[in-house]
């Protein structure tokens, strides 16, 4: 299992011109890589598991920035609040307010992405319009341990590229309706969105971070 150097100096550049920030997504793949990966300057990782992103953490520079970008459960929090750098898929009031909780015992300020629902399927997490619509923004200023950075969203699995582009036009549209509200904890600068097989359209559509994974450390293999 080797990681594509050559791919990530070329996406490095690509990012570095439209100041786009790079999330490698190191999921499944071994710590080893995840080391090659930061020999060669990379600081942002991204995992989608827990106890695999704690077990990680343990064997690795303490200068990573680690980003949560799976869904989280709130009785798990605890493990992660010690060290992770952005929690990107808060999909729920009562898990933020955990997220609150656990970095207040650890005396952090932790960073939130909240992952908005945009695609077709119905299998993804996430807010959708109306539940952002409902948030209430006065119980939010109350959670002084978290702050809301930003929007995370997936578009839908799909060979089309036009349905793909709309609904990262859609998250755009959100994200700039919010960004205008003025509140103190939920101050959007981060829109994370695109993959390895959408990034290029994402970009386009606004995006100001992108998680890749395949493309860098080659295709997963999930054992059952
Ligand atoms: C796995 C994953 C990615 C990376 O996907 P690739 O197609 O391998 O680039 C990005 N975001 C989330 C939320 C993921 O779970």
């Amino acid at each position: 299992m080797a990681i594509n150097i050559e791919v990530y100096h070329r996406l490095i550049n690509e990012f570095s011109a439209g100041k786009v920030e790079l999330v490698a997504v190191s999921k499944t793949k071994p710590v080893a890589d995840i080391n090659e990966m930061y020999e060669s300057g990379q600081r942002d990782f991204g995992e989608n598991y827990v106890q695999e992103l704690v077990d990680k953490q343990k064997q690795l520079p303490k200068d990573i920035r680690w980003h949560f970008i799976g869904h989280l459960q709130s009785n798990k929090v605890k493990y992660i609040a010690p060290f992770v750098h952005l929690i990107q898929s808060v999909d729920s009031l009562k898990l933020l307010k955990e997220i609150n909780k656990q970095a207040a015992k650890h005396d952090r300020e932790i960073d939130c992405l909240f992952q908005v629902h945009i695609a077709e399927e119905e299998t993804k997490f996430g807010f959708d319009e109306s539940d952002l619509r409902n948030i209430d923004f006065g119980e939010l200023q109350d959670l002084k341990n978290v702050h809301i950075v930003g929007l995370m969203g997936m578009a839908s699995f799909t060979e089309n590229m036009e349905m793909v582009s709309s609904e990262f036009k859609k998250l755009k549209a959100i994200f700039d309706y919010y960004q205008k509200l003025p509140t103190t904890n939920f101050k959007l600068k981060t829109l994370s969105m695109g993959m390895s097989s959408d990034y290029k359209i994402a970009i386009k559509e606004g995006s100001t971070m992108v998680r890749i994974g395949s493309m860098l450390f080659g295709e997963r293999i999930y054992e059952k």
